[in-house]
């Protein structure tokens, strides 16, 4: 059982998990030499699992007070990336480069202000390229003292080996339908019926569950997501379906990004000084504004293609049901709403060729690992979603 007002309480499923970090904290606030703090961490899980989130509620439990609160000046600091002694590195673009590395290695190399721990958090791990890989590692060798790296990733060969034998492993694991569903009821005050709804489809993914529970028009998405398979009649019908596709993850991930781009580059004019002397922005201004949009569009970028990626998972979804009726195993079925269709679907399709279709699907999401275009990874795959 977690303690009530714990950071902890928001890792859904990971009991096990937050034993390890719970003994971590308490060993580190001994002085006991047998017992040191693990200066690197790498905590993997599969996507939704809470890589990031563990990452941060352990943060919070080194630099809080009351170890991991979670509603203390120094907690809340450190979730808004306010607090001097976190650091919390959050990709926007595909890679995380040396240069970037160099930079915070020179900011994390001072003593903590608070005189307990600083802490790296990571997010993408997975996404160093190997020199910035290997200026991180001789930071992990040789510790600062009071500094602790959190490194986040899918899977342990995600990384390095270098890096991964110099650190501690904490693996998560994707909590259950029930964990998840409770989560949204208990915390969002989500409808019962809407909590298993988006915890089904989102496959206890926790963050696309909470976002599809609470965003009507993620819901509506969706909706419109899952005909397509059912719209694939023709070859034109099939690229038709593609461009459909495309023009939902792009609005969508422009939905979310247009707003704080413009915000974003307003906060970096005003810091150099644009609207306060009547003049123009200080020195160097045009430059940080021109890089920042350049930033933000890699970023935009990296949103359209997680956004596909989201619906080609949900896509994926439909033929496994498809499967599931074909082999009368219907207990688990995840689209529960569209049952009559998948049935006549799994009905009019041989069932050898639900496994290409679900191939294609796969095939298509890696693709867009390899930075194809998403159109064009689209039209490709409904060409083939299309065949009988
Ligand atoms: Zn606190």
């Amino acid at each position: 059982m977690s303690i009530p007002g714990s950071v902890f309480d928001d890792l859904v499923g990971q009991e096990h998990a937050i034993e390890i970090l719970r003994n971590a904290l308490s060993a580190s606030s001994k002085d006991d030499a047998s017992q040191e703090m693990t200066h690197a961490w790498l905590i993997t899980g599969p996507p939704g699992s809470g890589r990031s989130s563990a990452a941060l509620a352990f943060a919070q439990a080194l630099i809080c007070p009351k170890k991991g609160c979670g509603t203390c000046p120094d907690c809340n600091a450190a979730k808004t990336s306010g607090h001097a002694d976190v650091e919390i590195i959050r990709t926007e673009g595909l890679s995380i480069k040396v240069e970037e590395i160099r930079e915070l290695l020179t900011r994390v190399a001072w003593a903590p202000s608070m005189g307990g721990w600083r802490v790296v958090v990571m997010e993408d791990a997975d996404r160093l390229t190997e020199s910035a890989a290997n200026a991180l590692l001789k930071a992990i060798e040789e510790p600062g003292t009071r500094t602790v790296w959190l490194l986040c990733a899918p899977t342990l060969h995600d990384v390095l080996p270098t890096i991964r034998s110099r650190c501690r492993h904490l693996q998560l694991h994707t909590p259950s339908l029930e964990a998840v569903t409770k989560v949204l009821v208990m915390r969002e005050n989500i409808v019962p019926e809407l909590a298993d709804f988006a915890a089904r489809v989102s496959q206890s993914h926790i963050g696309r569950a909470k976002y599809l529970a609470t965003t009507e028009s993620a819901q509506r998405n969706r909706k419109l997501v899952m005909q397509l398979p059912l719209q694939l009649g023709s070859l034109a019908a099939a690229f038709q379906a593609a461009q459909i596709l495309v023009d939902l993850v792009t609005t969508e991930a422009n939905e979310s990004s247009d707003e704080r781009d413009k915000k974003e580059i307003e906060k970096l004019q005003e810091a150099y000084g644009k609207g306060a002397t009547g003049r123009g922005m200080a020195t160097g201004g045009a430059k940080a504004v021109k890089e920042l949009e350049k930033e933000q569009k890699s970023r935009s970028a990296r949103m359209v293609r997680d956004s596909l990626d989201g619906a080609l998972l949900d896509m994926t979804t439909f033929y496994r049901d498809v499967m599931m009726v074909q082999s009368s195993t219907t207990e688990s079925m995840i689209n529960t709403d569209m049952r009559d269709e998948i049935e006549r679907y799994a009905a009019s399709h041989p069932d050898h060729s639900i496994i290409l279709k679900i191939n294609a699907l796969m095939e298509a999401r890696a693709n867009l690992g390899r930075n194809a275009a998403p159109l064009v990874i689209s039209e490709a795959l409904m060409c083939q979603l299309a065949r009988k």
